[in-house]
């Protein structure tokens, strides 16, 4: 370890050596430990953007990340396809899914169902399945499908499709979440099953993922639907204080209840 370590340039975080050669920098090249580097779960090209006061708080951060995962997080369901592994718990409206850039697969960043903006699935980095909380359509309609017909016509034996799943977010570290989904594969006669069987395991998972927002969206519109029920309850009670039915007395009390103050 010795041989490696940079003692001239001390970690800004805890002090330690820093690594000679390939130092995960924050900004102004400063060099942090190996150690310090491991929780970080972004890109080390924003990393390269980081002030120490950033580091800092997202360091913080991943801490409250690890409680949350020990202390709160309960997944209720499960998907995995291909390197992708979505973990949801329905009661507390958390996920997580895998990130390319979070050296500690222990620790993955657990996100809200209010942070998920959507998604788009991509074949052959095509989009062929896109949804947006915006369109608040409760579910996705598969489109732009390649003809397996034209696929297995094709002059090769074997026959490959890959699969990418992105999320957008509205995370302060992360807007987009890129998922390998894997491949539908298989030989010109296999390859027509293959394929059919991948779009069907694939569309559960992003039907999960339709849902939850879909969850989102439901608790969303209960919250309106309940302040407006207030309000207009209230302008009932204000029409009979008026009308001289209640006395100021009972309309106060009735609107401390209804507010629930
Ligand atoms: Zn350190």
């Amino acid at each position: 370890m010795g041989l490696f370590t940079n003692n001239k340039k001390p970690c800004p975080i805890c002090g330690e050596g820093t690594p000679r050669l390939l130092a995960t920098e924050i900004a102004g090249d400063v060099p942090i430990c190996s150690d310090c580097a491991f929780k970080i779960s972004i890109g080390t090209a924003k990393v390269k953007d980081f002030t120490l006061k950033d580091l800092k708080e997202h360091l913080t951060m991943r801490e409250e990340n690890a409680n949350r995962i020990k202390n709160e997080f309960r997944p209720n369901k499960s998907y995995e396809i291909g390197w992708t592994k979505l973990n949801i718990d329905e009661a507390n409206k958390l996920f997580t899914i895998p990130l390319n850039m979070c050296g500690d697969t222990n620790n993955p960043p657990v996100f809200k169902f209010e942070e998920l903006m959507g998604y788009e699935l991509e074949e052959e980095n095509c989009v062929i399945e896109r949804f947006n909380r915006g369109d608040r359509a409760p579910l996705c309609t598969p489109m732009m499908y390649t003809p397996v017909q034209q696929m297995t016509t094709a002059a090769q034996e074997h026959i490959s499709r890959d699969f990418k799943l992105n999320l957008y977010l509205t995370n302060p570290y992360w807007d987009k979440v890129e998922s390998s989904t894997g491949s539908a594969s298989g030989s010109r006669t296999s390859f027509q099953w293959e394929y059919r069987k991948y779009l069907g395991e694939i569309r559960i998972v992003t039907m999960a993922i339709a849902a939850m927002i879909g969850a989102d969206l439901a608790d969303e519109n209960n919250d309106h639907g309940n302040a407006n029920a207030v309000a207009g309850s209230l302008m009932k009670f204000k029409e009979l204080l008026d009308a001289g039915i209640i006395t100021q007395e009972e309309f106060d009390a009735k609107k401390k209840q209804l507010l629930g103050i």
